[in-house]
């Protein structure tokens, strides 16, 4: 089908929210940036614009740095721990509430399909959030029993407090933009930070959406501030701001990277959701009713463009053929096409730049050898729409197996029988290790190569199984730390001890 044909208006709420002056919003106001730039926001379906969005720079940041720093010490630090809930909690209703529009500007920013979109706000953006609502009640520190040194057993007392860390800069990716909002809100609000939030320049309206309901639930001014701008100018001066107590971020790893050199000048400190290049390993007794779908949508979900993407399938030598040929089947029939179109299984690339890249890998693939099961094609017409794209007969000396693509393009290459460590060895090769999933019957086969998985996380007969409950991150250059969970509450929190000897 040729995606772009298809021309669907934005609703006239949709249109009525493209149509205003797009500022950011700093210590609860919504200012024009100092420099007066602005970033052009296009539709990646149709290429057409959408808005002129303010671009925040240095100075911006500063502004907003201080406004959450005087919030952090001013109204927010005096709410109560349910009062704080509450207002995670409104903020989840509220945006609920906005589901329709909230979707729609996701999609015409971003691309995805409008089902995923409804589906992944109301399911997890806002469960997110109050998940991390219920968390702001239970921080809670430790009385720790033993003596100091020197002092006689019953004459002290010594007690933790988990006190918040302080201004948060949050920068995020483009490829799920309201979500990546919502993950770094949660935790840092129930922790009871403040944070200055700059979302990706190629999909910035959501944010700038959530920044509305943010007004209408009654934060107090300045806890959240909102700058959109550029990596290398908003981006680079948040990372480095020596009042920021916290950078957390999710993108590429060449740019975490750059996040933790920015980040030493103070110390703060930082969390990296990365790269991947997730392993999928079908073992010959595998449920093949389960891997085909569980394994295509795994590489091609979000275009493919997704941190967790299964984008390595390593399949059992004896079903090899089989597995490649019904994936790449599968691949074939979905439908392609602007996210808002409710035919359309996959969305558009993010932008030329995206599909001339992945484009670039299409092509190294080829010449490396890899045989071409499906894809490899770009659609005519407008939008940056690329075909869920299948190479057989790869290897980990191949560019296309090594790196991340961040699009629609999957590897597969097989497995003999013998040792699970080699399996293993072969699906850990390579500098990431954010995810992974294992497909089998045999629950011993399941559970050991789940643990040799070099992985923040492995799923067993489905993949990237994420829920707010269940921590999520990478080893090796997939990141640092961990988000979700418990555990994500802690990057937002620092300890403090205090010993009273009587
Ligand atoms: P992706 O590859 O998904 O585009 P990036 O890592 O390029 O991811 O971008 C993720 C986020 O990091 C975006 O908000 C982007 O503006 C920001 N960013 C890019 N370069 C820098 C930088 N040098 N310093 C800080 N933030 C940056």
């Amino acid at each position: 089908m040729s995606a772009a044909a298809q021309n669907i208006t934005p609703s006239p709420d949709a249109q009525s929210f493209l149509n205003r002056e797009h500022r950011l919003l700093i210590g609860g106001q919504w200012v024009t940036s100092a420099s007066r730039e602005s970033i052009d926001v296009f539709n990646p379906a149709t290429e057409g614009h959408l808005a002129k969005v303010a671009a925040g720079g240095k100075d911006d940041i500063d502004r907003a740095v201080s406004a959450a720093r005087k919030a952090f010490r001013g109204e927010w630090s005096k709410l109560t721990a349910y009062e704080r809930t509450r207002l995670i909690w409104k903020l989840a209703d509220e945006l609920e509430a906005n589901l329709a529009l909230a979707s729609e500007l996701e999609v015409l920013d971003n691309g995805m399909p409008l089902m995923l979109a409804q589906y992944s706000i109301a399911s997890f953006g806002c469960e997110f959030l109050r998940y991390y609502a219920g968390w702001a009640t239970k921080i809670t520190g430790d009385t720790i029993p033993v003596s100091p040194t020197g002092v006689r057993n019953g004459e002290s007392l010594t007690y933790t407090r988990r006190e918040p860390i302080g201004v948060v800069g949050a920068i995020i990716p483009w490829n799920a933009p309201l979500i990546m909002a919502t993950l770094k809100l949660g935790p840092a609000l129930a922790a009871g930070c403040t944070v200055v939030l700059k979302p990706a320049e190629q999909t910035p309206l959501t944010a700038l959406f959530l920044g509305e309901l943010i007004k209408r639930v009654g934060f107090p001014d300045g806890v959240i501030n909102i700058v959109p701008g550029y990596g290398e100018t908003a981006g680079a001066a948040l990372a480095a701001h020596p009042d920021v107590d916290k950078i957390a971020f999710t993108g590429s790893t060449e740019v975490g990277k750059k996040i933790v050199a920015a980040a030493m000048g103070n110390l703060k400190r930082v969390t990296l959701e990365l790269g991947g290049k997730s392993p999928m390993v079908v073992f010959p007794d595998a449920d093949l009713s389960r891997v085909i779908p569980g394994v295509t949508r795994g590489a091609f979900f979000l275009q493919g463009q997704n941190c967790m993407a299964g984008t390595r399938l390593f399949v059992h030598q004896d079903i090899f053929d089989k597995v490649v040929a019904q994936v790449g089947d599968l691949a074939g029939k979905f439908r392609i096409g602007p996210g808002m179109s409710p035919d359309s299984d996959l969305g558009p690339l993010i932008s030329a730049e995206q599909r001339d890249r992945v484009m670039g890998y299409v092509a190294s693939g080829k010449q490396s050898g890899a045989e071409l099961v499906c894809g490899g094609e770009v659609l005519p017409g407008r939008g940056f729409f690329v075909k869920p794209t299948l190479f057989s007969k790869t290897n980990m000396d191949m560019q296309i197996a090594r790196e991340e693509i961040f699009g629609p393009v999957l590897c597969a290459q097989s497995f003999g029988d013998g040792e699970l460590q080699a399996v293993a060895d072969e699906a850990n090769k390579g500098i990431y290790g954010l995810s992974g999933s294992v497909w089998t019957r045999d629950i011993s086969v399941a559970h050991r190569m789940a643990a040799m998985i070099d992985a923040g996380q492995v799923s067993i007969n489905c993949h990237a199984a994420v829920d707010p409950a269940i921590p999520f991150g990478g080893n090796k250059q997939s990141g640092w730390g961990r988000e979700f969970g418990r555990e994500g509450l802690d990057p937002y929190l620092k300890t403090k001890a205090t010993t009273v000897v009587y």
